[in-house]
């Protein structure tokens, strides 16, 4: 028999960041209160404690902030590129020197572990960062012409599955084409934004270039519909995206939108087992499911089925869920009440629906958002768990015979975010990414993000792209 080890507890320690009792609006450089005076709480969602209460921007706050990043607008913009490029080159070392900080930070806030908001979330912040600084004084090289031109004040709303990446997607881009921003965060996880700002100011940034308003979907509504906004960039939710497309139909504004995904991730049976079961993982366990892009549908060969399986669920007994600061933690809280409700109520219709349900033996904390990994198989494409997008640590399998029925099976879905492909075959590889209608198709890979790699969807997964040369588009003036 082989010796057993347990692992010691492994806390980070969250003394090392500050959390003030409250936080106000960063407007024009400076915090504010909100001017109808309302506040709401932030909390850890591995434990309930209250982190913070923070102030809720109304419609006044949103006009003085879109006021801010217009005046800013005319010196920013006419900034060489170069003198831009020092701006986000100084955010970027300050976001590094300070990860440890923010990693625990947006650990507390949004329930996510530490190893991946230290090894995944902050390391990808200061690249996107490092990477648009470079942009900053070669855009006239881009492919959009000679000089092209900043769209003026970018209104940007973003959720709370990863909300400090998801900023620097969206501030850092905008920043290197000249534009000033408006951004709010999700509700539940306000505070790395809060941070950012900070960031900002000890970065030296002119006033008003970048602005955060906190507040809830009321806030984003009085945000994008904005007669002073010139561009809108939004990552949540289809119907909230639906609703935003609508708002600015007709008007001037340039719109991109990420939306949701129900992303397949296609086993063949050459693929090397041990390695597309790590992927199988990363792909839907990884930040407890809730990504726009996860493999939440395994799609494998019939003639491997049995065997991935085994290994996936031998795999899955051995991931640690608990504690998000704790270093040895593998899956952390689900971000909110909410959350947790909409993915049991998904889950529980794959029972019903007929689909059979399994987690490895886990025990989760009392108080808090907890769901353990859920495997389903006897998956048909009809079920709603293979259809609607969960956003959970809920894996539905599927099998196939052909690569032909892979790529039909892939396709059926409203979405077009992301796909993965596993096989030893680079031509197989290739043929299917030429097949897949994904935004991104990772080959024998799943979950990799590179700030030069653009991001996006097909069909209701949104469009526009984030990242590469591709994503400066949605910030110029082409
Ligand atoms: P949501 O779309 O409601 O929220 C995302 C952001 O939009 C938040 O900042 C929110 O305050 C803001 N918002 C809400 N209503 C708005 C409106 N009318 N106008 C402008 N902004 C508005 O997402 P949610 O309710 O937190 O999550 C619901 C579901 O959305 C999840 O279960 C998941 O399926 C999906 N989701 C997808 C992503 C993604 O990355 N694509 C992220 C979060 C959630
Ligand atoms: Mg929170």
């Amino acid at each position: 028999m082989s010796p057993m080890f347990e692992y010691a507890p492994a806390p980070e320690s969250r003394a090392v960041v500050d959390i003030a009792p409250s936080y106000g609006l960063f407007v024009d450089g400076e915090f504010r209160e909100a001017a109808g005076g309302k506040s709401f709480k932030t909390v850890s969602p591995s434990t309930e404690e209250v982190l913070a209460e923070v102030a809720h921007a109304g419609a006044e706050d949103v006009d003085a902030a879109v006021a801010a990043a217009r005046r800013a607008f005319a010196s920013w913009s006419a900034l060489p590129g170069a003198e831009r490029a020092k701006y986000l080159f100084r955010i970027a070392r300050i976001i590094q020197e300070r990860s440890r900080e923010l990693a625990v930070l947006e650990t507390l806030d949004n329930g996510k572990p530490i190893r991946e908001t230290r090894d995944a979330d902050l390391p990808l912040v200061a690249a996107h960062f490092f990477y648009h600084a470079g942009w900053a004084d070669k855009l006239a090289h881009a492919g959009y012409g000679p000089d092209p031109r900043p769209l003026g004040v970018a209104a940007q709303v973003i959720p709370w599955n990863f909300p400090l990446m998801m900023l620097a997607w969206k501030v850092a881009p905008a920043l290197a084409c000249g534009n000033t921003v408006v951004l709010k965060p999700a509700e539940t996880t306000p505070l790395s934004a809060l941070f950012f700002a900070d960031v900002c100011r000890q970065a030296g940034l002119p006033k008003g270039v970048v602005n955060i308003l906190t507040g809830d979907g009321s806030t984003g509504a009085a945000l994008v519909a904005h007669e002073g906004v010139d561009k809108v960039a939004f990552t949540g939710s289809t119907a909230v995206g639906k609703q935003i497309a609508r708002t600015v139909a007709g008007s001037a504004k340039k719109l991109t939108l990420e939306l949701g995904g129900k992303g397949a991730n296609i086993v063949f049976d050459d693929a090397p087992v041990d390695q597309a079961v790590e992927g199988i993982v990363n792909g839907i366990y990884f930040n407890q499911g809730q990504v726009c892009c996860a493999g939440s549908r395994l799609l494998v060969q019939e003639s491997v089925q049995d065997e991935l399986l085994e290994a996936l669920r031998r795999r899955l007994s051995t991931l640690r869920v608990g504690d998000p600061l704790d270093k040895n933690t593998d899956v952390g809280a689900i971000n909110s009440a909410e959350q947790l409700a909409r993915i049991t109520e998904l889950a529980d219709s794959g029972e019903a629906e007929g689909a059979e349900r399994w987690s490895p033996a886990c025990e989760l904390p009392e108080r808090g958002f907890w769901f353990a990994p859920t495997v389903f198989t006897n998956v048909t494409q009809a079920h709603r768990i293979a259809r609607e997008e969960i956003f959970g640590p809920v894996l539905s399998v599927l099998s196939f015979r052909t690569p032909d029925e892979a790529v039909a099976k892939a396709n059926n879905s409203q979405y077009g975010l992301s796909a993965g492909v596993w096989t030893e075959k680079g031509s197989r590889i290739l043929a299917m990414a030429g097949r897949l209608r994904a935004g991104v198709v990772w080959a024998n890979t799943f979950n990799k993000f590179d700030p030069t790699s653009p991001f996006g969807g097909y069909r209701e997964s949104g469009f526009g792209r984030e990242g590469g040369r591709h994503g400066l588009e949605a910030y110029l003036d082409v």
